[in-house]
């Protein structure tokens, strides 16, 4: 059975084992963020709509849960897009809750929270990570490029109102740009909204693959302390990821292929995110090379090289 709508398990530092579903088609997003891994937004839309996949999600992720042996701790609503997009997530998550105990997680933006069905839904998640990556509009639009219609008042405001009526877990991601949303003016009105909101954890991260749009600059280690300070200390600060290695042997090819497709990794973290040794994992590249030709693209950004699958494969 194709995967089309779903990937992994893959590790994350807050999921653990976490299996993704595709929950929008490349690239239905509400923002085309600057550091967006996916690639650049073709379709920025703020209505939500029906993407005719929701039997085919269902349908793959049972095949998955009882056909997989290896470990998995969460099942993961993403997306090549904003998922919230999907007018049918709330049924979708309905589906999959009445075929796993496994706690089922919800990655948004966060900038339609402002409608009351979106709110709704995504009550029914265990965990909700939603993002907030400037409260100031010259940041907010540098760093976010919204739909037109999208207003910021309002996305903090749905935020805040979400934050207060959910009762799972609420963790809240900021992605920081270096020279874009990182300042201090910035980051103190981002603390003064932070203080009005229910959360459990506030993630720090920065650009650590290749972006869509090049001006996308990681922050560096030296200004950790600074973003520490002004955030307070609550906020934990993660710039890097790694995870330990299981070496599960039912991992191949086609799992490269589909997270290469979704996002894209240096050598390292795919034979961490995976779990594939070194000599075994150059085997699985070299075969891709092979079968994929110009199809598998190794970029340079920051002194590392990533590999890339290009969508069409
Ligand atoms: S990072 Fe997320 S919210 Fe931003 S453009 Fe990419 S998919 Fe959309």
């Amino acid at each position: 059975m194709s995967k089309k709508y779903i990937f992994g398990p893959v590790p994350s530092r807050r999921l653990g084992y976490s299996l993704g579903i595709d929950l929008v088609e490349r690239k239905f997003c509400s923002y085309d963020c600057i550091y967006c891994e996916v690639g650049k937004t073709t379709n920025k839309i703020i209505e939500r709509i029906d993407f005719h996949n929701d039997k085919e999600i269902i349908l793959q992720v049972k095949d998955f849960l009882t056909t997989y042996t290896g470990k998995i701790d969460c099942i993961t609503f993403t997306g090549s897009g904003e998922p919230t997009l999907n007018i049918k997530m709330g049924e979708i998550l309905n589906e999959i809750r009445r075929l796993t105990d496994l706690p089922l997680t919800l990655l948004t933006n966060g900038s339609l929270f402002f409608r009351e069905d979106v709110r709704i839904e995504s009550m029914g998640f265990d965990i909700v990570v939603p993002s907030l990556d400037s409260v100031c509009e010259e940041s907010f639009f540098k760093v976010n490029k919204p739909h037109k219609d999208l207003q910021l008042s309002l996305i903090i405001e749905g935020l805040i109102k979400f934050s207060k009526e959910y009762k799972g877990k609420l963790f809240l991601e900021i992605l920081l740009v270096k020279g874009i949303n990182d300042s201090d003016s910035d980051l103190i009105s981002l603390r003064k909204i932070i203080e009005r909101m229910n959360v459990d954890k506030v993630q720090i991260n920065t650009v650590i693959r290749p972006p869509s749009y090049k001006e996308a600059k990681p922050i560096e280690e030296e200004d950790k302390e600074r973003i520490k300070n002004l955030l307070g200390d609550f906020v934990q600060i993660d710039l890097a990821f790694s995870a330990k290695k299981d070496n599960r042997s039912n991992i191949g090819k086609e799992e490269v292929k589909e997270l290469l497709k979704r996002r894209p990794c240096t050598f390292e973290q795919i034979s961490n995110s995976l779990g594939i040794d070194g000599e075994n994992l150059k085997k699985i590249l070299e075969d891709l090379e092979k079968e994929l030709d110009d199809g598998l693209k190794i970029d340079k950004f920051d002194g590392e090289f990533y590999y890339k699958v290009l969508e069409n494969e």
